[in-house]
Parts: structure tokens; sequence; C-alpha cells
């Protein structure tokens, strides 16, 4: 059952609502995580706790809970909704302020964690893997809210995964302010190149995903070499494999960028280790 815990208390779903004065919904200022968990453990809890931190740091945002208070209150939450597997949203807003949009009139961020089922693509295509397209919207330039601030505002975002709605797909490459590859609309992205997996640096415009990382080490943790390195279309064009990682997605192959089949346009041998083995790292 969906559970929503607001500073504290725990209520359910219906009775769960916001003051429409909120800066999180007036400005979409805040920060936000999206976590799983697998037979009731929370995927990298702390890595998802720490990456909030640093969003909420970044905007200066002061959270009024201590970590160890936040890890023991997403636990009860995740407990009280009886759930084995499910999503985790998290979110502090900067609280209810005045109609302006100057923080300093914000009191009380407002911190909700709701626990829910997820499902984000259908079965079809994880077996057979995903089209997209690339985006005209680019990621954030780094001198506007970086894009390694999960922050409540997602707009650019969303304008990419209209166009990929609007073009007949789930997800949208977006590169970034110089062209380069840099993630999806809400995946990392990586390809596979002669048997080494190559995904955009960090500071290549995108967010560091807990999923990516974890990829990461399990592809070095079983020979493969992975380099995080500037990845150009020409380079998605003329890969031998492509995936996605993320919290919602986990790892996902992408056989169909903007019309051109990558590799040989069924998931690939080394993005299928990978999803196996991310798969039993979760559920472990
Ligand atoms: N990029 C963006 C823009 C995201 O919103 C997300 C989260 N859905 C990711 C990448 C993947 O990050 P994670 O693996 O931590 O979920």
């Amino acid at each position: 059952m969906a559970v929503v815990n607001l500073n504290g208390e725990l209520v359910a779903k219906e009775q769960a609502s916001v003051n429409v004065y909120d800066h999180g919904l007036l400005y979409g200022d805040g920060v936000f995580e999206g976590i799983r968990f697998y037979n009731g453990k929370v995927f990298r809890h702390h890595d998802h706790i720490e990456r909030l931190y640093e969003s909420a740091l970044h905007i200066l945002l002061d959270i009024p809970w201590t970590r160890d208070r936040m890890l023991a209150e997403v636990e009860k939450t995740v407990k009280a909704s009886g759930l084995s597997d499910g999503y985790i949203r998290l979110l502090i807003t900067r609280g209810v302020g005045t109609l302006g949009l100057d923080p300093n009139r914000c009191s009380n961020p407002q911190i909700i964690i709701i626990v829910d089922t997820i499902s984000l693509y259908p079965t079809k295509c994880y077996e057979e893997g995903l089209e997209i397209i690339t985006s005209s919207v680019i990621r954030a330039h780094p001198n506007t809210i970086s894009p390694r601030v999960k922050s409540l505002n997602y707009l650019n975002n969303i304008l990419a995964r209209i166009e990929a709605n609007r073009a007949g797909c789930h997800e949208a490459l977006m590169l970034n302010h110089i062209g380069e590859v840099a993630e999806c609309t809400a995946d990392n992205l990586f390809i596979v190149k002669h048997g080494i997996v190559r995904t955009p640096h960090v500071n290549a415009g995108i967010l560091e995903g807990i999923t990516r990382n974890a990829v990461i080490e399990l592809a070095k943790a079983g020979g493969i070499e992975v380099q995080e390195i500037a990845i150009t279309r020409h380079d998605v064009y003329t890969a031998d494999e492509m995936f996605l990682t993320g919290t919602g997605a986990e790892v996902i192959s992408v056989v169909n960028v903007d019309g051109r089949k990558i590799g040989t346009g069924v998931p690939g041998p080394i993005t299928r280790v990978l999803r196996d083995r991310f798969m039993i790292l979760a559920r472990s």
C-alpha cells in the first residue's frame, strides 16, 4: 500500500497534501531523490541520501534532519508500506513562503517521503530494447542550475520527453551545451565499442546516477574496461551496443537512435550481462 511520510508523520496517500504557497510548487524550489527497494532493502541508500544533501547544499537549502534521521525515516516509511519491492520519492521543498521568489521568505522546508510501486517501461522494451531520438532540447548549461543537482525543476527534461513521446519513443538523448552526448531525460547513457564500455564524464552535463556508478563498478569487477569520456553522436551511431541506466529503468538496452540501428539492432551481449549482474546486485 502506498504510504507518505510528511515531516515525520505517516499518512495515507489520499490524506497527503501540500500548501499551495510552498515554493516547491510555486517555483520548483527544492530537491529530490528517486530510490528503489528490493526485498525490503533500500538500494544504495547512503549514496542517495548523500546526493540529496549535496543537491540541497548547492541550492542553499538546509535540510532540518540529520542524515541518520533521514535514513531512519525512509526505512520507517518503507516498512509501513508493507511492500517488499517498490519506489521511494523523497523530496525537500523550500517550504511555505510569500508570492515572490525570495527564498528568505520561506520558513520550514517540507520533507516528503512517498513509498509506492513503480513500473517504467513495458516488459517488451527490456526484451527488445528501446528506440530513442536525439532531442532538440539540450541539458542545462553548467552556468544555469547544474545537471548534477536533482532539483524539483525538471522542465528541460520534460520538454525533451514530450519530443520523444511525439516521435513515438519512450526516451530522448540529450546533448550538452557543446554538443556532446550527455544523458537521457531520466537515465544515464552507455555505449559499448570493441568490448570497451564508455559513458560521459560526470562533468559532461549529467546527473551522477547511482545506477550508473553501480554498473561501472560491476563492469570493472567483471574485467570489462570502462571509460568516462566525451561521447559524440558519431560514437553513438557507430556503437556496437548501447544501454541506459536509472533507478526506474534499471539497465535497459537501446537498439535504435534517430532511426539508425545500433549494432545488430538487438540487445547486445555486454548489455545483457550487465543487466543480469545489476539485478543480482539489487536483489542481494
Ligand atoms: N539522469 C537524470 C536526468 C535522472 O533524472 C536520473 C534519475 N532518474 C538519472 C540520470 C539516473 O540516476 P539514478 O541511477 O541515480 O536513478
